[in-house]
């Protein structure tokens, strides 16, 4: 027999953008009625392996970083998307910590294109607490190696306006091994366990280990009201009552999760439809990027000191004034040694034997890379998500061809200024590699026939529930998008209070 619980609000998925939204709702709502602190659970398939916040790790969180390279994700259950890392923390624990909050021309794209008031002002106090609360900053000028200053002479002397990429770090070293894939051994790096500790205290129940298999919607006139969700804990199945749901599954995991309780596209839900809505897993939007490898003669970099950024510019495409066509420049691996075993396989390394040997003598400080990608691609241009087995589909165009191909002879003068060797090999078409650091898949938008979740975050045609993370805005931003996400969180957060967890609603 099922287990039945009840909540006021069910928040599944406690990655980067639903733990924040759990513990701010947490601390910031109340019930209308009442005026008593909520109820509120956060649901997580994956593990809480707990840890001392911003203390050095303790044995178990070590257990799960054992080494600095990426094997660690072998202990790391996974989901089969991308980015799909399950625990609490989602891909926040992992990620590089490149953090970069949405830049004028995004806010733009959103209120332009898809008709919602998420514009600057109106984000400001959901994007100011995360900026805070992750300490987000430019990496410090102390961190960066001698390939750093060399690429951004290179883009000063082009013309652009380089910068350090900003970071979310607390008492980093910047020893530069701890990037992207890597949870850092001593807590430096932000995540949204951060937050925990605030929902917690605020009464909130964290439930890991329990994967959610549907909202459960009931039909009502032409739409539907969520009614709470079914999960899977320790071989039972579990029965939680709420009337909001907020689904925070990331990118690819929220339109499979509405999919499996019957909101989507007819056309592939079939029989299973309880709510139709033709946008879920559409709509995926996001960049296509490519490292093109580059050796110094000489070291560019040392062990024991980097950023796990570097530097970064954009070159806009002058035919277009709403940042269509946006490319972000980045120093990859020009701040950090190269871990051996890839410094082994890289393509300047020559074959086995003598020669090999004496490039592995120096090899991992003179590696490096240039990272080209289109950050913003054209409107029309988007890959969607297989409801059923959340795949990744992106078709990509001529046009994101031809710009990477433009911007690739770019790469070839910054390495002549830098007097490197750069690689020749490059894709013939990008066709099927982009979307990148995806969104849009449950985009927000005023007009249910192009979105699925209104401007505060609620679904058109399923009262009481709730999207909220990378899949929720609506185009690509332009770089990275997991502040954004934390961003996503903190706003929905504030909207969803706003509108039935304070006094007088
Ligand atoms: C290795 C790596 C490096 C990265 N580096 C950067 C970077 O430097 N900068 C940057 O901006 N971004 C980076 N990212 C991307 C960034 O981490 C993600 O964009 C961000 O975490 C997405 O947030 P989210 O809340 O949308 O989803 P997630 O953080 O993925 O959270 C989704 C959560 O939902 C849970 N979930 C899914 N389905 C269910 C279900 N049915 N029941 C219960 N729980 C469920 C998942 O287990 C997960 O915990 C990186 C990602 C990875 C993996």
């Amino acid at each position: 027999m099922a287990e039945s619980r009840e909540y006021d609000l069910i928040v599944v998925g406690a990655g980067m953008a639903g733990i924040i939204l759990a513990a701010r709702i947490a601390e910031m709502g109340i019930n209308p009625r009442t005026g008593d602190r909520l109820r509120i659970a956060l649901v997580e398939a994956g593990p809480h392996w707990k840890r001392e916040v911003g203390g050095h790790s303790d044995p178990d969180w070590r257990r799960m970083v054992p080494q600095i390279v990426w094997e660690e994700f072998r202990n790391v259950p996974r989901w089969p998307w991308p980015y799909g890392l399950k625990m609490v923390g989602g891909c926040s624990p992992h990620w590089g910590a490149n953090a970069f909050p949405p830049y004028d021309v995004d806010y733009k794209n959103w209120v332009d294109e898809m008709e919602i008031d998420w514009t600057q002002n109106n984000m400001k106090s959901a994007v100011d607490d995360v900026m805070k609360t992750l300490h987000v900053h430019e990496d410090p000028e102390q961190a960066f190696s001698v390939g750093d200053h060399m690429f951004r002479d290179a883009g000063y002397a082009l013309g652009y306006h380089p910068r350090g990429y900003m970071t979310a770090r607390k008492n980093c070293i910047y020893c530069g091994f701890i990037g992207s894939g890597h949870g850092c051994k001593y807590d430096a790096k932000g995540s949204s366990l951060w937050y925990l500790p605030t929902f917690l205290k605020h009464g909130g129940e964290l439930i890991a280990d329990a994967e959610v298999q549907q909202v459960n919607i009931e039909k009502q006139g032409a739409g539907g009201v969520v009614k709470g969700i079914t999960y899977l804990k320790e071989g039972r199945t579990v029965q939680a009552r709420a009337d909001r749901v907020a689904v925070c599954c990331g990118t690819w995991g929220s339109p499979v999760l509405l999919a499996k309780s019957g909101y989507g596209p007819r056309s592939e839900l079939g029989s299973t439809t309880v709510v139709e809505n033709k946008n879920v897993g559409q709509n995926l939007d996001g960049d296509t990027r490519y490292r093109i490898p580059v050796i110094f003669d000489q070291p560019i970099k040392e062990a024991g000191r980097g950023t796990t950024g570097g530097i970064y510019w954009y070159d806009d495409d002058p035919q277009f004034s709403d940042g269509t066509g946006r490319v972000r420049f980045a120093d990859k691996d020009m701040s950090k040694i190269t871990y051996p075993h890839v410094a082994a396989m890289s393509e300047f390394a020559p074959g086995y034997g003598k020669a090999h040997m004496d490039f592995m003598k120096g090899a991992i400080t003179r590696l490096g890379a240039i990272d080209i990608g289109v950050s913003k691609p054209p409107t029309h241009v988007k890959g969607w998500v297989d409801l059923h087995s959340g795949a990744h589909n992106y078709p990509g165009d001529d046009y994101i061809d031809r710009r990477m191909m433009q911007v690739r002879e770019i790469a070839f003068e910054i390495a002549k200024r830098m007097g490197c060797e750069i690689s020749e090999r490059f894709p013939s078409t990008f066709k099927g590699r982009g979307g990148g650091h995806g969104n849009g898949t449950c985009r927000a938008g005023s007009d249910p026939r192009n979105s699925v979740i209104d401007q505060d975050f609620e679904a058109h045609e399923v009262q009481g529930l709730f999207v909220a993370d990378c899949s929720s805005y609506p185009r690509a931003v332009s770089s990275n998008c997991g502040v954004v996400g934390a961003i996503m969180g903190a706003f929905a957060a504030r909207r969803i209070v706003r509108n039935y967890f304070s006094r007088g609603v």
